[in-house]
């Protein structure tokens, strides 16, 4: 019976718990063995009571759980290959050689790299006396297959990452309730998401808000941006609007990549507006709360493919990412998307913005 691995890593998101269970089902159903790996590649560096074997009735009630259920943490250890001789070794003693792994394109990185130095990390193991070669005979052939858990949505390749949605539409809520005490007081405010190096959130809330202005990293506002920011608030206020809403990306910067805090942009409001003006910055509250429909749907469907992917790798197989596109759940390969979402961030770092744009798939009109 193949033994299939199933972990969660990197930062968490709603839908990593879909994930889990669906793994763990089809894992089932498809009659191999499920084994949760705990705290991310944390548990698989120290083994031990942090891989349990998986049984149908242990994912119950999963599929509606926000966070993730089995953990994750980052892992120093792994970025070294000490700690990826350790984590094959956790993996052989329990016949697993299989594992599909749910994370941002850190963990999926990490993923790949475990994959391309096997079976070498096993030899090592041989030649130091840990593993018999008897032992790692049936194992030459590590099979990953890549989830992308994310509520930044900050991997190219794929339309949504799982937790986005949810994310999105906890932000709405957020911003709906500041709304209301906004109109009362003819207030500004200025509310802060999250999106360290992606701005997806910050535009998708701000369309889904009517918000009066957004910062997002890949599109910074050019020189002069506090009048125009300002031109276009008195021009919504002239036509009635009782409140002002900005919403700004965490990663929000200038065209010298220079940051712009939410704190300067309420100053700016205050002082050349007379505006009274607040900031909310929406925090961890972002990633908390009962995963949407979509990405209970979302998640439920891809890990069915990645457990199909698994079974149908042969070593000439290149790891494969589930992605969606246009509505299709597809595999694509796993090291092309994490080229591609480095991309983006290289090209942001050269000032190249448009570029990052196009690598983005936005088009966007001056
Ligand atoms: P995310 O997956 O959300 O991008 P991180 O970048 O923090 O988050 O990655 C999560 C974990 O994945 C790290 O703590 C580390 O254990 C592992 N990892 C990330 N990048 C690499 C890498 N280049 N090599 C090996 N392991 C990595």
């Amino acid at each position: 019976k193949k033994r299939i691995g199933v972990m969660t890593s990197g930062g968490d998101s709603q839908g990593m718990n879909g994930v889990v269970r669906s793994v763990v089902r089809m894992a089932i159903h498809m009659g191999c063995e499920a084994y949760a790996v705990y705290e991310g590649y944390d548990g698989l560096v120290q083994g031990g009571d942090l891989i349990k074997q998986m049984h149908w009735d242990d994912v119950r009630g999963f599929l509606s759980r926000g966070g993730t259920l089995i953990g994750t943490k980052r892992c120093m250890e792994f970025y070294e290959r000490p700690g990826r001789v350790k984590a094959a070794k956790n993996m052989i003693e329990r016949g697993m050689d299989a594992l599909i792994i749910c994370g941002g394109d850190g963990s999926l990185t990490g993923a790949d790299k475990f994959r391309s130095e096997w079976p070498g990390l096993l030899e090592e193991l041989v030649k130091t006396g840990e593993l018999k070669q008897e032992q790692i005979e049936p194992y030459q052939h590590l099979n990953i297959c890549g989830l992308v858990g994310s509520i930044d949505n900050d991997m190219s390749g794929t339309d949504a990452t799982i937790g986005c949605y949810s994310s999105l539409e906890r932000i709405c809520e957020m911003v709906d309730a500041v709304f209301d005490t906004a109109a009362s007081h003819k207030r500004g405010f200025v509310i802060e998401v999250m999106g360290r190096h992606c701005g997806w959130l910050a535009l998708m809330a701000s369309i889904a808000t009517g918000a009066d202005y957004v910062f997002i990293p890949e599109k910074p506002p050019g020189v002069g941006w506090e009048e125009e920011m300002c031109d276009i608030v008195t021009s919504h206020r002239s036509w009635g609007k009782r409140r002002t809403i900005i919403i700004i990306s965490e990663g929000a910067q200038d065209t010298e990549l220079k940051k712009i805090t939410a704190d300067q942009v309420v100053n700016v409001l205050t002082e050349k507006l007379n505006l009274d003006t607040r900031k909310t910055v929406l925090g961890h509250i972002q990633r908390g709360g009962l995963p949407s429909y979509f990405d209970r749907w979302l998640s439920t469907l891809q890990g069915v493919e990645a457990v199909n992917a698994i079974l149908d790798a042969t070593p000439e197989t290149k790891t494969p990412v589930i992605t969606i596109r246009e509505n299709k759940i597809e595999r694509s390969d796993l090291q092309e998307c994490v080229a591609l979402t480095k991309s983006v961030a290289e090209a942001i770092k050269q000032k190249d913005f448009a570029k990052a744009m196009k690598l983005r798939d936005v088009e966007f009109k001056e």
